[in-house]
């Protein structure tokens, strides 16, 4: 007995690739086809939670146009024609990113979910599952970002915290060792506590960090990125307690800039210089070399007294932290060639030109 027309359309719907989306109430598939059923004149879209319909009164169409052309009335309850609920969603998500990044301060929750029509604890779980952050989260990273922008060009690091959004530069330090895991620790050993403040600026050669702890200069580092110096700080003294302060700051960072600029100038302030022993004598023998000229690692060796330790001797180069304090960048191959410098061999280049040239 040949199949009934019932069951032929039946099964041709069930083989159809869009029943299987309706089957499993797909919102991936919303706005790709609206489904019609025959028997109510209703179409839908795949994700309508309504009973579903048998396979045979169903009628696919491209959209709710086509549908309409056909006689069919949308659906009153998934409203195929509007936006899914979830391009909805995502709108609103989109247009408080939009809102956070254009506020100076924190964002206030609770104005962002009355904005968005949703209580703070939908939205605020809204918003991390569509972004993977929290709105405070986000709205820090947004900062971030916009701190590395503007320390590029602004006058003095206070103008480009300000301009990022910052409340205060004591905000911004907080924030940033929040951000980096930085938790203040403190150094156990011996009940000792170890201090070290430390403020960032823009100088000739990109971003620079100095750190001083109580016994004097313990870090100058140079870069691009000023969340990745914070970060080297961090790495070099995993138990100090880091504190942030410009204000007090600003001598110290006046002359190291100065000194950045011209290296002749030398550094009147003191040198908290941590190392092993071995390290402290090359670091040493550095600081012998005068400005506008260049040694290699093996006349450096040779000058300690190790003339066999030339690749120890570029080690303990490399791990200097004390840029321009300690003039690693004088240290140049046999060959004449630069070799490599910790903070780029382009900013290795600028300084050997600076005491060049004066
Ligand atoms: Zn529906």
């Amino acid at each position: 007995m040949p199949p009934s027309s019932t069951q032929q359309k039946a099964s041709s719907i069930a083989q159809d690739p869009r029943w299987q989306l309706v089957l499993q109430r797909s919102t991936a598939a919303d706005g790709h086809f609206v489904y019609a059923v025959r028997t109510t004149g209703i179409y839908c879209r795949a994700s309508c939670p309504s009973r579903l319909p048998k396979p045979e009164n169903v009628v696919f169409f491209a959209d709710g146009h086509t549908a309409r052309a056909a006689g069919f009335r949308p659906c009153l309850r998934c409203t195929p024609d509007q936006a899914s609920p979830q391009q909805r969603q995502a709108d609103l998500i989109t247009q408080a990113c939009q809102h956070i990044s254009v506020l100076d301060g924190a964002p206030s929750l609770q104005v962002l979910a009355s904005e968005a029509g949703m209580s703070p604890y939908h939205f605020h779980r809204l918003f991390k599952k569509t972004t993977g952050l929290t709105p405070r989260a986000y709205a820090m990273a947004i900062r971030h970002q916009k701190l590395q922008q503007k320390l590029a060009t602004a006058n003095s690091i206070t103008d480009a915290i300000y301009d990022a959004g910052y409340q205060s530069s004591s905000s911004f330090y907080a924030e940033s060792t929040q951000r980096l895991g930085m938790t203040p620790r403190n150094f156990r050993a011996g009940g000792s506590q170890v201090s070290i403040r430390f403020a960032i600026a823009p100088c000739s050669l990109g971003a620079i960090l100095v750190a001083q702890s109580q016994l004097g200069i313990c870090a100058i580092l140079l870069g691009d990125d000023p969340a990745i110096l914070l970060q080297q700080l961090q790495d070099q003294f995993p138990k100090a307690d880091l504190q942030g302060d410009e204000q007090a700051f600003e001598q110290q960072m006046a002359a190291v800039i100065a000194l950045i600029d011209n290296p002749r100038l030398g550094l009147e302030l003191p040198l908290d210089i941590r190392g092993t022993a071995f390290q402290q004598r090359v670091w040493q023998a550095l600081r012998d070399i005068p400005p506008g000229q260049t040694m290699s690692y093996a006349e450096l060796a040779a000058k300690i007294g190790q003339p066999s330790a030339v690749r120890a001797v570029a080690r303990a180069c490399a791990a200097n932290t004390l840029a321009v304090a300690i003039p690693c960048h004088r240290v140049i191959r046999q060959n004449g060639e630069l070799s490599g410098y910790r903070w780029g061999l382009a900013r290795k280049q600028a300084l050997l030109k600076r005491e060049e040239n004066n």
